[in-house]
Parts: structure tokens; C-alpha cells; sequence
């Protein structure tokens, strides 16, 4: 792996929250460009290093954010921050659908969005 690959996954593996690649290229202490970061998160999620997801809100409208493993995250609608869920606690439900439609399931997301503990204390 390059140093700039492993400099991106080190990013994200220390980041409490996924991030977009823009955040990505702000956090990095090399010096590259933002196509850069992109391609190596892309390489990254093909090697299985990292996954992403698509993300939208009204805020930072459409945007894809990368992760260093999967797990769900809880959106804050207000201040538009990201709680980590921690593990994937889908697997139950996932081996249903696979049962009930015989379906071979590769992939799956789940965000959740709400208010934050800290934006629900201020009121
Ligand atoms: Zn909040
Ligand atoms: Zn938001
Ligand atoms: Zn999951």
C-alpha cells in the first residue's frame, strides 16, 4: 500500500464519524489533492479496507461519507453531526430476508436521523 493509501485509512480509522472525502483531504497531513483522496477511498473500498454510503440531508445536502468498517450511524438534524451505532446488529433480521425471498445479500444500509442527546438538552 502507498503512503498516501495508508495515510487515508489511518484518517479514517481514527475519525469517530464517516467522513466525506473533502473531510478526508482536510485531515490528511499529505500533501495531495482532493482526486487523489478520492481514488485512494475508492481503492480502499475495493481491497475491503474501507465502505461508504450515500448520505443527504438539508444541510450538507448529497454526499457519500467513507468509514473504516461497517456499522450505522445516527444523524443529528440539527447540528448535523453523526453518532456511530457501533456493530451491525442487522444479522437477524438480514437472514429473514434472505430465507423468506432466497435473496443472496451483499449489501445493506440503515441511517437514522433524529436529535442528538446534546441538541435535545438545549431544547
Ligand atoms: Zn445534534
Ligand atoms: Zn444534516
Ligand atoms: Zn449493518
Amino acid at each position: 500500500m502507498t503512503k498516501a493509501r495508508k495515510a487515508t485509512l489511518d484518517v479514517l480509522k481514527r475519525a469517530k464519524q464517516p467522513l466525506s472525502a473533502t473531510e478526508v483531504h482536510k485531515i490528511i497531513k499529505l500533501k495531495c489533492d482532493v482526486v487523489t483522496v478520492y481514488r485512494n477511498l475508492n481503492y480502499l473500498e475495493e481491497i475491503g479496507e474501507a465502505t461508504s454510503f450515500v448520505y443527504s440531508c438539508s444541510e450538507t445536502g448529497t454526499q457519500r461519507y467513507y468509514t473504516d468498517k461497517h456499522s450505522h450511524f445516527f444523524h443529528c438534524e440539527k447540528c448535523h453531526s453523526f453518532i456511530n451505532l457501533g456493530s451491525c446488529k442487522l444479522d437477524p433480521i438480514l437472514k429473514e430476508y434472505r430465507n423468506d425471498f432466497n435473496l443472496i445479500i451483499n449489501n445493506h444500509t440503515l441511517n437514522l436521523s433524529g436529535i442528538c442527546p446534546a441538541c435535545s438538552k438545549k431544547g
